[in-house]
């Protein structure tokens, strides 16, 4: 086990590239570190059965995103277009930042 880096923040786009949603891409809604699992918007929906509330008294379907493994997650290169493997770069100014290991973009604007 290497221990998981956590390259990820909220609101990262990030490209599934393992199991049922493979090739799909979302942003990130929350990240569990310590389960090493992550909740991506629109993506691993789970039906969840309601019982009737105060705010919705008829009850019924909810859906819900399901956790994913951060392990089978990618960040997304905007110049790539697709998921990517990225590692850390420290700027001259000591800043660090994500960069694409594929054609080297910076993935921290700002
Ligand atoms: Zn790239």
């Amino acid at each position: 086990m290497s221990g998981i880096k956590l390259k990820l923040k909220k609101d990262d786009i990030v490209e599934v590239i393992s199991g049922r949603e493979k090739g799909k891409k979302g942003k990130i809604l929350a990240l569990f570190p310590n389960e090493g699992k992550l909740t991506v918007e629109k993506l691993n929906m789970l039906k969840r059965h309601t019982k009737p509330s105060a705010q919705n008294k008829q009850g019924g379907i909810v859906e819900k995103e399901g956790a994913l493994a951060i392990s089978n997650v990618q960040l997304v290169c905007d110049k790539c277009g697709k998921g990517v493997r990225v590692k850390r770069k420290k700027l001259e100014d000591g800043k660090r930042v994500r960069v694409c290991v594929t054609c080297g973009e910076v993935m921290d604007k700002g």
